[in-house]
């Protein structure tokens, strides 16, 4: 489920959270600048190359 490990990754980036497609590997992680106040939160598979990425205000804690 990319929702679950989206909202799991949105709080903590350095969560480990197994591939919601394969299930096998643990996703990666990056973020990316989005405008002034907005990052895009990236989250790849090393094993199938599944992807989602996440919209995000850089200056609330969620
Ligand atoms: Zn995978």
């Amino acid at each position: 489920m990319w929702i679950k490990a989206g909202s799991l990754l949105a709080v903590d980036p350095e969560a480990i959270v197994k591939c919601p497609e394969c299930g096998e590997a643990d996703l990666e992680v990056f973020d990316t600048k989005a405008g002034e106040d907005h990052i895009e939160r990236h989250m790849r598979c090393p094993k199938c190359g599944a992807y989602n990425a996440l919209y995000k205000n850089k200056n609330i804690a969620e």
